[in-house]
């Protein structure tokens, strides 16, 4: 099971793989000078990232890899995004929706991924639906540990896990970063537009 630095790389990936999708997608634009955290997407690309690791957050109060990784939670955050979409921007509630859901399953991909040496193996991925438990058995990504995290042991398995997860996803979303910049290059001077409407 990756590390949460592996998931939340992999939810800012999924939010500027989103960006290459066709659409209305002039508000995720920057114009020309504005900050690093404009240009990265603001707020939903962190939002992103955050929803990529929150499945875990089970582990402080029920049994791990049950329904908060399942598909029935993915449709959960689906609609709560689309909710809180329609309120706060209405004309682009369904991309959010479709963005923060699959930031959240981007989890459920990486966990399938993943070593999992904690019985039973794997994740209830098809919950309401079914109760089975899924692992890809590619073991992409190597086992963390989070009891006794500061032992030397843990801290060298976390280590070389976290370095592994590095080795495959910012590769990866330095690769989305750059084909993003090129596509939504041609909305920027709309969105400055529409920043500074006098001009
Ligand atoms: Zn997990």
């Amino acid at each position: 099971m990756p590390s949460p630095f592996g998931h939340s790389i992999a939810g800012l990936a999924v939010a500027w793989a989103a960006d290459l999708v066709p659409g209305d997608r002039t508000w995720r634009a920057a114009p020309q000078g504005v900050s690093w955290y404009r240009r990265a997407g603001d707020g939903l690309s962190v939002v992103c990232a955050l929803l990529a690791m929150t499945p875990d957050l089970d582990l402080a109060f029920t049994r791990h890899r049950t329904y908060t990784h399942s598909v029935g939670a993915v449709a959960l955050v689906g609609l709560l995004a689309a909710v809180a979409g329609r309120r706060y921007a209405p004309r682009h509630a369904a991309r959010i929706a479709l963005m923060c859901a699959a930031a959240y399953a981007s989890h459920m991909l990486l966990d399938w991924l993943g070593v999992d040496l904690y019985p039973p193996p794997g994740l209830q991925l098809f919950w309401p639906f079914d109760s089975g438990w899924y692992i890809s058995g590619l073991d992409l990504f190597r086992q963390t540990r989070r009891e006794h995290l500061f032992t030397w042991p843990v801290l060298a398995q976390n280590f070389l896990a976290i370095a592994q997860e590095m080795a495959i996803l910012v590769p990866i979303a330095v690769a989305l970063w750059l084909v993003r910049v090129k596509a939504l290059a041609r909305f920027a001077p709309e969105q400055s537009r529409r920043d500074h409407p006098a001009q």
